[in-house]
């Protein structure tokens, strides 16, 4: 049911979100809130603060575990839109909506011949989350080519903008994760890109895939078919990419690990820490392609979960603690979650829509 839908977005009830998280968990919002401009943003926020709503920022859903209802008010930040401006010398600076998919983005950008994003091709998800964890693949991350972040923020639905240093980019961390976690609704995203090749080829397999002087294109097509050859198509297994952070360890920890184990990869931190490959460490334990009922460990990418049907968070949750419990007892490693869990916050019935708050015009 909805009501208000209009150019700018609108309100609906019990609104299914199996189809909007990769991980295919089934869910249902309480309230659901389709914003497609800023103002759209603030008007969702307004309705949901007037009523005294929680709300849940939801983008592609490639990165979150949502449970089976959502309290309060679900609000997507549709907003359309790439711009691209010419800067100083080789820079072009791009201005995106937060509702642009990130891999449709990288593609025009790599289109234009623009370097920068071409490593961070077929990331799932919507331009608007890409700051949230500092997004990154292939020795790349966001931090490497973002200028600013407009938000609208939660509490009263003001529009800002943020500086990259403001955002303080981290591995799979930002201010959006800390200091501002749950506070803003990102709106708009600036990059600066280069017409001047500066290709990053030194992760992985990476330059054995291209040639000596390749294009941005030609990276983009080999990050393109190494992710397609590793990893799980969401439309296909549903999945949410790395369910485990590669985890930090100090670098005594490390000296242990590969005095018992040489072949252990790692890759040494400019502060000191040493980053071990999470997936290594479960496949170790013998864990990769193990299957317990709706939920198993992907039989190439032991970092990946993947959903076969049929199957709840509570299940998911269970099965994921086990990998946590054998890495932790073999190798003295705790794995953290990289998605983000959805608090089931408020009192949700699914006859949401009988007896719903008023609406007014103006909120959709
Ligand atoms: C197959 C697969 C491969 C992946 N590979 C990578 C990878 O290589 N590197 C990597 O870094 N990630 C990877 N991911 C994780 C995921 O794609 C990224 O984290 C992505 O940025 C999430 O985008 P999303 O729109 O789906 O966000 P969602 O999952 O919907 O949300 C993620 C978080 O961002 C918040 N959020 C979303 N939109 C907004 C907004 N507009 N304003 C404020 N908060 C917002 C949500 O509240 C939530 O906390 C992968 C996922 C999958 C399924």
């Amino acid at each position: 049911m909805s009501i208000g839908r209009g150019a700018d977005g609108g309100l609906e009830f019990d609104r299914d979100l199996s189809f909007a998280n990769t991980l295919a968990l089934p869910s249902r919002a309480e309230h659901f809130w389709h914003a497609r401009t800023e103002s759209g943003v603030g008007d969702g926020l307004e309705l949901a603060n007037a009523h005294g709503w929680p709300i849940t920022v939801l983008g592609g859903g490639s990165n979150l575990l949502l449970p089976p209802a959502i309290g309060g008010l679900t609000l997507r930040a549709d907003i359309e839109g790439v711009a691209f401006r010419q800067g100083r010398g080789d820079r072009v600076h791009v201005e995106v909506g937060a509702g642009v998919g990130w891999h449709a983005l990288v593609e025009a950008c790599v289109g234009r011949e623009l370097w920068g994003v071409e490593n961070l091709a077929l990331i799932p998800g919507l331009a608007g989350a890409a700051p949230i964890q500092n997004i990154g693949a292939y020795g790349v991350e966001l931090a490497d080519v973002i200028d600013w972040v407009e938000l609208v923020d939660r509490r009263d639905a003001r529009m800002q903008r943020l500086d990259r240093d403001a955002c303080d980019l981290g591995y799979r961390d930002s201010v959006f994760k800390r200091e501002l976690a749950d506070q803003v609704v990102i709106t708009r995203l600036g990059l600066t890109l280069s017409t001047r090749p500066r290709p990053q080829l030194d992760y992985g397999v990476l330059r054995e895939r291209v040639a000596a002087t390749p294009s941005a294109r030609d990276v983009f097509e080999a990050v393109c078919a190494i992710r397609r050859e590793k990893l799980p198509d969401p439309i296909r297994t549903p999945n949410a990419g790395s369910f485990f952070k590669n985890p930090l360890v100090t670098a005594a920890v490390a000296s242990r690990l590969l005095r018992q184990l040489p072949s252990m990869p790692h890759y040494p931190q400019s502060d000191g820490q040493v980053k071990l490959a999470a997936g290594w460490l479960i496949d170790q334990c013998g864990l990769k392609g193990r299957r317990e009922g709706a939920f198993g460990v992907h039989d190439r990418q032991a970092l990946v979960l993947v959903h076969f049907g049929g199957g709840t968070l509570e299940g998911l949750l269970a099965f994921a603690d086990k990998l946590v419990d054998a890495v932790r007892e073999r190798f003295g490693v705790v794995l953290e979650r990289e998605p983000r869990r959805v608090d089931a916050s408020g009192i949700y019935t699914p006859e949401t829509g009988v007896g719903a708050p008023t609406i007014r015009a103006s909120d959709g």
